[in-house]
């Protein structure tokens, strides 16, 4: 589904990204952990082109990122980001039918409908006419999951969906991703959440200087890390 080929990415003078190499398959969850810093947004970012890649290529579901139509990338890779985002003159409903009904070309009426299944999903459908400000961090944050999938992607990132979360707020959003996963959802996380990383990642990477350091099953990578910075880093979050 991903298949990225020794992506450099810099801004001015700083190289961020040094060469990295990455497979993503579909229906995998692939969970992404480093320092703050080490690159792991810009990685995210260039897998929908918000960052255009110094070298090497991105290639998303066959097509390379260099030449496709920017809308067609965005319209196949939903994004989550830390700040949910959502628009704040809009209700929840047309937060989740504004871009589909442009991009998909669908009705309102069959937007609403699929909107309402996603909110259903979400566990948030009594909450169509509300505005954004009326709902709780982690409420918008299920939101603009919804949101993302209102496009149909055929991959979701997600840069670090809980980290601006009240802590009681985390679970509910880890859930809807989780099930999302479950379905077969294919997935890339950057978190600091590692339970959900153990729990739900197919693979981890962890990622410092702009290079993936070490990546296997999760398990695996916090039972018995293989590189020193990888050990070093884990024993600071676990
Ligand atoms: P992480 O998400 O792992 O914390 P980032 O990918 O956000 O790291 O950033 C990696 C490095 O790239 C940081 O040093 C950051 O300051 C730098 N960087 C990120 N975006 C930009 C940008 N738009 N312009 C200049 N430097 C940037
Ligand atoms: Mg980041």
């Amino acid at each position: 589904m991903i298949d990225i080929k020794d992506l450099h990415k810099s801004f001015g003078e700083a190289e961020v990204l040094k060469g990295i190499d990455l497979n993503v398959e579909k229906g995998e969850v692939v969970v992404i952990i480093g320092p703050s810093g080490s690159g792991k947004s810009t990685l995210l970012r260039c897998m929908n082109y918000l960052e255009v890649p110094t070298g090497g290529q991105v290639l998303v579901d066959g097509m390379d990122l260099q030449s496709a139509d920017i809308n067609k990338i965005r319209s196949e890779i939903g994004m989550v980001f830390q700040r949910f985002n959502l628009f704040p003159h809009m209700t929840v409903l047309d937060n989740i039918v504004l871009a589909p009904m442009k991009v998909r070309s669908i009705t309102r009426s069959e937007a609403e409908k699929e909107a309402m299944d996603l909110l259903t999903r979400v566990g948030l459908a009594n909450k169509a006419q509300s505005y954004p400000t009326q709902l709780s961090g982690g409420q918008q944050q299920r939101v603009a999951i919804a949101r993302a999938l209102a496009m149909k992607p055929k991959v979701m990132l997600f840069d670090e969906p809980t980290s601006a979360l009240d802590p009681e707020m985390v679970g509910e959003v880890l859930d809807v991703m989780r099930s999302l996963a479950k379905d077969g959802m294919t997935m890339v996380v950057v978190t600091h959440e590692m339970g959900f990383a153990r729990e739900v990642g197919t693979r981890l990477l962890f990622v410092d200087d702009g290079k993936i350091i070490e990546q296997g099953i999760p398990k695996d990578v916090f039972e018995a890390p293989q590189e020193d910075r990888t050990k070093l880093f884990l024993s600071k979050v676990l």
